[in-house]
């Protein structure tokens, strides 16, 4: 039997209280522009009913159901969803199509699990339950077994409607994209800001991306495995901004004129300040950035203490705690591992000493920074950045 629509059942949004809606809203919304980039023909509606979201297929589309599920399967704040069969809501016809569902699979053993939203619907759910399952031990000579069965049949009665399928599919979970606002995500080409990007996605923040390269002194493998990187997030968030900043003109003072030793906690201080001004502008509330505690140089507690220290609103550092193999796992999971590991040369291994300092103290910083006019190189580069949509 073909599925005529889809049900998307999510957790945490039903625990919001009075922000319920403005949850469920954006989930239904994300949801449209999923399916869109399968093809505005693949579905007829999506709207909410009580505590899901329901897509109407249509009916011409069957083939575009295993895109639907791999979309669905990414689109944050989804705990679960099912291709499901919508009947009258009436017995004879949940019987019946339970039991058209459960010809069409092997088993030997199953349960119904139905649940009565509708409460005028004369059946309790227990009730439901038996009825069906003896139309199935009737109809197809199967046994019941509550624990463990070999498949379940689901019955939901909403929307004065019934609703019959067999299969759920997990969804990821998470909050809508959308739900918690702006942030900026650095993105660096490695592998740890893709995997740092995909939490604050999960937690319903909408990325705008920035990265800073340093063309012409390097080439421009960095640019284009960022914009291979963010086609792989695309799966989370359909359209992404993406600021690329030239940051060679702000190293080539940082060069000729600061000791060589403090050169990479400058190049950081003058991402933060730029990633800043950019967060501003765009009405964003915060900075993701890829750091682990203690992996490189920049990344001892002491440096981020003095690099943070030129902005004021809040670094997200959703890796601090995990160990490189533990963010490899999570970047081959979610394919950005093969895209980050291809060889591009990075903004911030530009000429830096082979022992960068790993303590640094804000006064000694502040001291290098007199001798560049920071202002103006922040405000140049962000003039400067090329801005790319990627969807
Ligand atoms: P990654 O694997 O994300 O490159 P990393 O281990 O190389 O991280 P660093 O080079 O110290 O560590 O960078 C720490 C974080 O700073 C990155 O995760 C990223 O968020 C940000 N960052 C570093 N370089 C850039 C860049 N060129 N453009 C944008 N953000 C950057
Ligand atoms: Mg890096």
């Amino acid at each position: 039997m073909k599925p005529t629509h889809i049900i998307c059942h999510y957790s945490e949004i039903g625990l919001k209280g009075k922000n319920r809606k403005f949850f469920e809203d954006r989930l239904r919304d994300n949801i449209k522009k999923v399916l869109n980039t399968i093809g505005a023909d693949v579905f007829q509606s999506v709207h909410r009913i009580y505590g899901r979201i329901l897509v109407k297929l249509s009916s011409e589309k069957h083939e575009s159901l295993d895109d639907i599920k791999d979309a669905l399967q990414n689109t944050f704040g989804i705990a679960y969803f099912a291709f499901v069969c919508r009947v009258p809501q009436k017995m004879e016809n949940i019987i019946a199509t339970s039991q058209n569902l459960l010809s069409e699979e092997k088993f030997e053993t199953f349960r119904i699990t139905s649940r009565r939203v509708d409460k005028n619907f004369p059946l309790n759910s227990q009730k439901v339950n038996e009825e069906v399952g003896a139309g199935i031990i009737a109809g197809l000579d199967k046994k019941v077994k509550l624990k463990n069965p070999d498949i379940t049949c689901y019955v939901d009665i909403v929307d004065r409607s019934a609703f019959v399928y067999t299969k759920r599919f997990q969804g990821p979970g998470g909050l809508p994209v959308g739900v918690s606002g702006k942030t900026i995500v650095m993105i660096s080409g490695g592998i740890d800001s893709p995997v740092a990007a995909f939490y604050a996605m999960k937690r319903g923040a909408t990325a705008i991306f920035i990265h800073f390269h340093s063309v012409p002194y390097t080439n421009r493998a960095s640019i284009d495995k960022v914009r291979e990187l963010i086609q792989v997030l695309r799966i989370f968030q359909t359209k992404c901004k993406l600021y690329l900043v030239q940051f060679s003109p702000i190293q080539r003072e940082i060069m000729v004129k600061t000791k060589a030793r403090y050169r990479v906690v400058l190049y950081r201080r003058f991402m933060f300040r730029i990633a800043h001004a950019i967060a501003k502008k765009e009405k964003a509330h915060a900075i993701f950035t890829g750091e682990s505690l203690g992996q490189v140089a920049s990344q001892t507690l002491e440096n981020m203490e003095t690099i943070e220290a030129v902005t004021t609103i809040p670094i997200m550092r959703p890796l601090i705690g995990l160990d490189k193999q533990e963010i490899v796992d999570m970047a081959k999971r979610l394919g950005t591992f093969e895209i980050s590991i291809l060889p591009d040369q990075d903004c911030c291994s530009l000429f830096v000493p082979k022992h960068p300092a790993t303590k640094s103290k804000i006064d000694d910083l502040e001291k290098e920074e007199e001798k560049l006019d920071v202002l103006n190189l922040v405000e140049k580069a962000i003039l400067d950045s090329d801005i790319e949509f990627i969807k």
